[in-house]
């Protein structure tokens, strides 16, 4: 059975690869049953089999993780555009930054 985890894992190596991304990801969704979730016409994750939920954002396991990669970015990113904070995501139970206060 597919986990969270390992369709990261085939997500990460698709992209790693760079050729065929999108092609790639839509063999991999066909192959184990995996629906796209959208909303406002923006791509946010994958339902799998299981129920699990897998964002597109960028995943911390943890607040501490979230809190230290945001402390990173605060300090060495030029953007104007940052992240602000960390929150937990109820869907894929990680964390992730976003920009709005
Ligand atoms: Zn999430």
């Amino acid at each position: 059975m597919l986990t969270a985890n390992s369709f990261r894992r085939e997500l990460a190596r698709i992209e790693t690869r760079g050729k065929y991304v999108t092609k790639a990801t839509r063999r991999l969704m066909r192959r184990h049953g995996v629906a796209a979730i959208y909303s406002k016409g923006k791509l946010r994750g994958y339902r799998l089999p299981t129920g699990e939920q897998v964002c597109v954002k960028a995943r911390f396991p943890t607040e501490d993780a979230a809190r230290a990669e945001l402390d990173t970015i605060s300090r060495l990113s030029p953007r104007d555009h940052k992240p602000v904070r960390a929150y937990e995501c109820p869907l894929c139970k990680g964390w992730h930054l976003t920009s709005q206060p």
